[in-house]
């Protein structure tokens, strides 16, 4: 009986080699995850899910239920939330401390430790993100686009004007977006994302810590953009939120 149990699983593990699907597990993502803390937990490259993935049409936007593939994943894990050490990751490219609270962690010289995220602080109210580029709006939040509407706000700068982070952060993505362009996406405390399009160049990568006011990139008119502009889009929990309300006033 014993026998004839592993006889099967044998078979149906020849079957899903001969198959071509890999060994990995079903993560179901839970509200606030994103795709590069998943991939910083299971210890799998982002462009590795997101091929097992086609589905995921914008890395960046994830929803809470929808079910990724993790190549080569033996076990479900749970992901930590932002500014915390990513539990199982063999390296990490970003600058954490190896626990927090640890004044011992070591650091690298240069880098600078993460702010961690004030549980409950009432951040949300306080938040005030600084102008990510200076110039006009050509376009608000919500404003409709043929059958969509616009999740951001469009800045309008001259191309290679500097593109600054809004808030301290860690960058989640940079890179290629169909429509996008070349787009930096950052991650902020209590569940803030930020979002800058269109760029002709991206100065950080995927894991970078960035402080605020730093510049990260160059304004362009990379992907769907008539001329050159920075969208910008602020994110809670993965919805976008018109940005004007969290800009300090004036610009
Ligand atoms: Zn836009």
């Amino acid at each position: 009986m014993r026998f004839l149990k592993i006889a099967i699983l044998a078979l149906f593990a020849s079957c899903l080699c001969q198959c071509g699907t890999p060994y990995g597990v079903w993560h179901k993502v839970k509200r606030g995850e994103t795709l590069y803390r998943i991939s910083q937990t299971y210890g799998v490259p982002m462009e590795k899910i997101m091929k097992h993935n086609p589905q995921i049409k914008d890395p960046t936007l994830l929803i809470a239920g929808d079910k990724l593939f993790i190549p080569g994943a033996s076990e479900v894990k749970e992901v930590p939330p932002p500014g915390r050490q990513t539990a199982g990751s063999h390296e990490q490219r970003g600058s954490k401390p190896k626990s927090h609270g640890d004044a011992k962690a070591q650091s690298i010289p240069g880098e600078k430790p993460p702010r961690q995220p004030s549980e409950d602080s009432g951040a949300e109210k306080s938040l005030r993100f600084l102008w990510p580029a200076r110039g006009q709006i050509t376009s608000r939040f919500g404003e409709r686009r043929g059958n969509r509407a616009h999740k951001g706000i469009d800045i309008a700068a001259p191309e290679g004007a500097p593109i600054v982070a809004a808030e301290s952060g860690q960058v989640i993505f940079s890179g290629k977006i169909s429509g996008y362009g070349k787009v930096i996406v950052i991650e902020h405390a209590s569940g803030f994302v930020t979002v800058y399009a269109h760029n002709r160049k991206n100065y950080v990568k995927a894991g970078e810590w960035v402080e605020r006011g730093q510049r990260i990139g160059e304004v362009g008119k990379t992907g769907r953009a008539s001329g050159p502009h920075l969208h910008f889009e602020i994110r809670v929990n993965n919805t976008p939120v018109d940005p004007l309300k969290y800009l300090a006033k004036g610009g």
